[in-house]
């Protein structure tokens, strides 16, 4: 996986532990994990040419070593439907940031397909100091930040691992299509699941791995966000 190792170097020469959007999501793909469109912009034109090419609507977001949390530095514009609101949006993350931390330094701007909404999962990986590379798999939101309904199994993963970490869930019903909600694809779920599991074996330096959110479908799913730290 050339692309990965070429990143991990660079981040280790540069003694960077945080990969950045960008980095994470090229990582994300090479190994089969889809993820939304994207390009960096240097420039407010840069920007809205991007966008037309992508297709509206549009989500900006900041790519900065120095900011991990992007909303919580105004770094995150969703929704953008022209290549005005796109340019004007690009001004306004540069202004937010500057005013939240105002020597980050800044990439550039992603400029990113918006995902449409879909049943919101998570897939996390944390290197244990005892058991190793464990992988994590749960709903977004309150499911996880409230209700701790997440499964944890140590890695390598079949996919018979991964299916019984979705479906014994207690919100598993969730996934599986309730009113006017589809069931979601729990095949591209259990690949992510299996993907993410090898990119950990496979790359050992990784010290956590967070796909949040990750849209899922009722055909296929997307990752909207990725972070991957390193030792
Ligand atoms: P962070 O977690 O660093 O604040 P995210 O990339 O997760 O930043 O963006 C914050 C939220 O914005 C996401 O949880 C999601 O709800 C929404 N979002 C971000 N990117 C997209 C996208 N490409 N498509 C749809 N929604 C998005
Ligand atoms: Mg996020």
């Amino acid at each position: 996986m050339k692309q990965t190792k070429n990143i991990i170097d660079q981040a280790k020469q540069e003694g960077r532990k945080a990969l950045l959007e960008t980095e994470a999501k090229i990582i994300c793909s090479e190994y089969g994990i889809p993820v939304t469109r994207f390009n960096l912009a240097k420039s407010e034109t840069e920007a809205a040419e991007q966008a037309e090419k992508i297709g509206y609507p549009i989500v900006l977001k900041i790519v900065s070593p120095d900011i991990i949390h992007k909303t919580d530095a105004g770094g995150v514009l969703v929704n953008l439907k022209n290549a005005t609101e796109v340019a004007n949006g690009y001004k306004k993350i540069i202004e937010n940031i500057k005013k939240h931390k105002a020597d980050a330094k800044i990439v550039g701007i992603l400029v990113q397909e918006m995902a449409p909404q879909g049943t919101e999962v998570i897939v996390g990986a944390i290197k244990d100091p005892q058991f190793g590379q464990t992988i994590m798999f749960g709903l977004g939101g309150i499911f996880v930040e409230m209700l701790k309904d997440v499964n944890f199994r140590v890695a390598p993963l079949t996919p018979d691992d991964a299916k019984e970490m979705i479906t014994k869930l207690k919100a598993f019903p969730l996934l599986n299509g309730y009113r006017n909600t589809p069931p979601s694809d729990i095949d591209a779920l259990i690949n992510i699941i299996c993907s993410t599991s090898r990119l950990v074996m496979d790359v050992p330096e990784i010290k956590e791995l967070d796909l949040n959110p990750i849209m899922a479908y009722n055909k296929g799913a997307k990752t909207v966000d990725a972070r991957i730290i390193l030792e």
